[in-house]
């Protein structure tokens, strides 16, 4: 996607431990008119594949999941970080291992928004490791739901996550795939058209 490879070229920022700090645009501050082409994007890309729900991971994934989900007339369910009192005791529950903090925390989902049988898209921010979207992935399973695609806004391809999930035999869609962070420098896996 050329617009949001020329954005990350713009503004995004590279730091150590090949973590690239894009909160200008989708972490932290976002850009809405950005954020519903991406939307827009994954509605284009998974045209014709049957999709009931989009199940995305808090923070970051909201935002996007929410985009696509508009294009997709569907519902969207995040995973919850944290369970707070207002989450029922009826959960389906997975272990993550976070890049960015070197943790480990358990995401929650409630039961009464996954049924058996539903078709998910799983959206999130970045791919790395693909610890996120493999418990994301294992909450499906525990519902039984079937999980249609994967889609990615930046997908870092030297991480193996895109590898492990395609491995399992998931479609991946990545909007913006990263070869390299290497020598402060980002190098797309297709290089953006002149
Ligand atoms: P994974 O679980 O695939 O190893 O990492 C995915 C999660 O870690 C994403 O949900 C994202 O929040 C975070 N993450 C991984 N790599 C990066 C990065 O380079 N930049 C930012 N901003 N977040 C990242």
């Amino acid at each position: 996607m050329e617009s949001l490879k020329q954005r990350i070229l713009k503004d995004g920022r590279i730091l150590d431990g090949n973590i690239l700090k894009v909160d200008s645009f989708i972490n932290h501050q976002i850009d809405p008119r950005l954020a519903f082409d991406i939307g827009r994007e994954f509605y284009n890309r998974f045209a014709g594949v049957r999709i009931d729900k989009i199940l995305t991971i808090e923070t970051s994934g909201i935002a996007f999941a929410l985009c696509a989900g508009y294009h997709f007339n569907v519902p969207v369910v995040f995973a919850k970080k944290h369970s707070g009192i207002n989450m029922s005791s009826d959960v389906y529950q997975s272990k993550v291992h976070s890049y960015t903090k070197q943790t480990d925390y358990t995401i929650s989902v409630s039961e009464q928004f996954l049924s058996s049988g539903e078709n998910l898209l799983i959206i999130d921010d970045f791919l790395a490791n693909g610890q996120a979207v493999l418990g994301l992935i294992n909450i499906a399973s525990q519902a039984k739901c079937k999980v249609s695609g994967v889609g990615i806004v930046i997908e870092k391809d030297f991480q193996p996550g895109s590898k492990i999930l395609r491995s399992l035999g998931i479609r991946v869609e990545s909007l913006a795939v990263i070869e390299s962070l290497k020598n402060n420098k980002i190098i797309f896996r297709e290089a953006l058209k002149k």
